[in-house]
């Protein structure tokens, strides 16, 4: 793929605003699309084109990336209610890269429907948070053709670091899936104990330090500390705004659910996780980055 790829990009959240501006950055060709118009006026200031409706894509678009919140979203913009669907729009051989975390049966279905119109399609979901997504340092996990993935590359490693393809359709999302419910009960286990430690009349940091050298050491600890005052960098240390919605976590924990019911598999501790998400979800706003659940184990950490 030449740099001159004409690229449309559809969600200008929290991860898709810093994943379109490191497009532009690298001199692709970028038009871009959000409801939010504060959002495209941003990419806009950063050298990217605008367009009001899915129904004016640029002549010549060859490829589509969205990073929406939610299946719901993902469907209809390409196959919905929303301006009647891209995929009759797009010509035969373009290729789309959905980076949204949906159900790998919505990525399935995504997949068939737009071979229908001779397009090809890519389940890409990401891993790294906003902090990757603003370093290019994203996880890009893909599922679908080796062809495509190959094609897809190096617009993804424009975005991303680690470029893995998991699969065939869909299992980009099961692996992500698997990933994210692993991390909502990391998420969950290190912020009671933390709070446990500092119930005891630990400092978190010094505690922090302590486990993240020992045997409860993980991703959480090391770049993502639910703790106010730990890392400066984590969304606890900006009062949980900007990062991943505790709501996001919330919907990707029923999608473990649902997969596990799917085939049989048992997932105790994810169950748990999601329980405990349901319950900071009730009693706190779902804006809130997912560490906030440590508010759960040390009431009025989250002001
Ligand atoms: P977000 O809510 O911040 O952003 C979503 C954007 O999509 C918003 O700007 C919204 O206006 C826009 N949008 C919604 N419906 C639309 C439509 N029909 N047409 C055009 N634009 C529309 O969410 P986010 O945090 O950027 O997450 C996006 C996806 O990435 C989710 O699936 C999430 O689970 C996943 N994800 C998020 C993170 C993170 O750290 N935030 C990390 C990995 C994966």
């Amino acid at each position: 793929m030449s740099e001159k790829i004409k690229i449309v990009f559809i969600g200008l959240g929290n991860m898709g605003a810093p994943m379109a501006a490191n497009l532009v950055k690298k001199g692709f060709d970028v038009t871009v699309f959000d409801l939010n118009q504060e959002a495209v006026a941003n990419l806009v200031a950063q050298g990217a084109n605008q367009i009001d409706s899915l129904s004016e894509l640029p002549e010549n678009t060859q490829l589509v990336i969205s990073m929406l919140p939610a299946g719901a979203h993902v469907r209809n913009v390409y196959l919905g209610e929303q301006d009647n669907g891209l995929f009759p729009k797009l010509a035969s051989g373009s290729l789309v890269i959905d980076c949204s975390t949906i159900a790998a049966t919505d990525a399935r279905e995504l997949a068939e429907a737009a071979a229908k119109h001779g397009i090809a399609f890519l389940d890409a979901p990401v891993s790294g948070g906003t902090a990757g997504a603003a370093a290019g340092t994203l996880s890009f996990i893909v599922g679908g053709s080796a062809e495509d993935f190959e094609r897809a590359k190096p617009v993804l490693e424009a975005m991303g670091k680690n470029i893995f393809h998991a699969g065939s359709h869909g299992a980009g999302q099961v692996a992500k899936i698997c990933n994210n419910m692993l991390l909502g009960i990391l998420m969950a286990g290190t912020s009671e104990a933390i709070a446990l430690g500092v119930k005891n009349g630990l400092d978190a940091k010094v505690l922090s330090d302590i486990m993240s050298k020992s045997s409860g050491g993980n991703w959480v600890l090391n770049v993502y500390n639910p703790y106010p005052g730990v890392m400066e960098n984590a969304p606890a240390g900006r009062g949980y705004q900007n990062g991943f919605m505790a709501a996001l976590m919330l919907k990707d924990l029923n999608l473990a659910r649902s997969l596990a019911e799917s085939c049989g598999s048992d997932t105790p501790m994810g169950e748990q996780a999601l329980a405990q998400y349901n319950r900071f979800v009730e009693t706190h706003e779902g804006q809130l980055d997912f560490s906030a659940i440590i508010d759960l184990y040390e009431p009025g950490l989250v002001k």
